[in-house]
């Protein structure tokens, strides 16, 4: 069966940077299973898998504005300590979810200096150009359910 809009897919992938370094992998664990169509994936991996079947392997190099998007300085805040009560120390390296304009987005915390905190939503793999190695494991119909709720259900998905 081949890829295509509100199908379950179910892939193997290596996720390398451009230094030829894994960033992920999900050799050795469960395939990632995913619902074409909805975003589950970046842009550029999700496009480059229409089509593809079963069996398929295919390498592809995402840029940036397909993948995690490109550095946005304007995602770079810094807040005061006291707005970010109820979450005990601080620390660098911690990492917040939080609403903007855009939605929910995780922020990292890269330098606590006195009472200010700064803030980074920019995403970790943001202007990095991602290179997949995929293997296609499964293809099949997603079910009314699946879809309603936007993931995979049974093996590789949700278990409720
Ligand atoms: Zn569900």
């Amino acid at each position: 069966m081949e890829i295509a809009a509100d199908r379950v897919v179910l892939i193997h992938y290596t996720l390398k940077g451009d230094d030829g370094a894994v960033i992920d992998s999900s050799a050795g664990a469960e395939p990632l299973a995913y619902i074409q169509g909805h975003g589950n994936l970046v842009l550029g991996l999700e496009k480059a898998l229409e089509g593809k079947q079963d069996g398929d392997k295919i390498t592809v190099s995402v840029a940036p504005i397909d993948g995690y998007g490109v550095h946005n300085a304007a995602l770079i805040q810094r807040v005061p300590k006291r707005s970010m009560q109820g979450s005990g120390e601080i620390k660098k390296g911690m990492q917040f979810q939080a609403q903007t304009d855009d939605g929910m987005r995780l922020f990292t915390v890269t330098a606590v200096v006195g009472d200010m905190v700064t803030l980074d939503g920019n995403h970790p793999l943001a202007d990095k150009t991602l290179n997949f190695d995929v293997e296609v494991v499964s293809v099949r119909d997603a079910t009314a359910e699946e879809l309603e709720h936007g993931h995979v259900h049974g093996a590789g998905g949700h278990h409720h």
